[in-house]
């Protein structure tokens, strides 16, 4: 694990990354904390980071036990499996990986169940590829609608995770992300706010600002490369 004075200088260099790119836009940056442990998550949160953004429910309650999460708001960012879904709704301040109407409805009714509102981003196949999570583009306006009449829910805008292939090579996908957030914002659905546009990762966070995004996910350069073979 890096040091958390590492993890600060981190930081505070996406942020001056981020400020020219984002041309006076506020962009909050979501540190992407999966495989990095309670110490890293917190000095990410001390050195102020907008929130933290888990990508296994096991792995997220595991870190929340401890309390890792303290003064942050939480987000799930990964493939939500239906049968987490009572794990992470009204713990999740922000579900970013919504990406299927079935998912969609099973956030709805638990969340009726403890009488809260769960708010969510819808996320985005952008690049039409087989194995990605995602609802198609073109689908959207059928998810909104159906999210439009669930009272357990608020959509609160979209999400996608591109090709990995440069932030160059991604341009056009973020620019059809801006495209949807605009034609499916205003005042087009009830109970639906467009607020958040998240794209951009590590590889490619300045060109997701350049072409609209207002939240960013990082992991990588806060944290340092993910030590895959330590895993399990
Ligand atoms: C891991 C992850 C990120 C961050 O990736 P980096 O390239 O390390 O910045 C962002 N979003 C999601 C959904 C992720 O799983």
């Amino acid at each position: 694990m890096l040091a958390a004075e590492t993890i600060a200088e981190n930081v505070g260099h996406i942020r001056r990354e981020i400020e020219a790119a984002a041309d006076g836009r506020r962009v909050l940056l979501v540190a992407a904390t999966k495989m990095n442990d309670a110490a890293a998550v917190r000095a990410a949160i001390a050195a102020g980071v907008d929130a933290c953004g888990e990508n296994r429910v096991q792995e997220m309650l595991e870190k929340d036990a401890v309390g890792a999460y303290a003064g942050a708001p939480l987000h799930f960012i990964g493939h939500l499996q239906r049968n987490k879904v009572n794990k992470v709704v009204g713990r999740a301040d922000l579900i970013q990986s919504v990406d299927s109407a079935e998912l969609l409805e099973l956030i709805d009714r638990r969340a009726q169940a403890m009488g809260i509102i769960q708010n969510i981003l819808i996320e985005i196949n952008v690049g039409g590829e087989q194995q990605k999570s995602g609802i198609e583009p073109e689908e959207l306006p059928d998810i909104l609608k159906t999210a439009s009449e669930c009272a357990g829910v608020r959509v609160r805008g979209l999400m996608c995770v591109p090709p990995a292939v440069s932030g160059e090579e991604n341009r056009d996908n973020f620019a059809k992300m801006k495209q949807l957030f605009v034609d499916n914002g205003g005042k087009k659905y009830d109970n639906i706010s467009m607020d958040f546009l998240s794209m951009g990762m590590t590889a490619d966070f300045a060109e997701a600002i350049r072409q609209g995004a207002n939240m960013v996910r990082i992991g990588s350069a806060i944290f340092g490369a993910r030590d895959y073979s330590a895993a399990h």
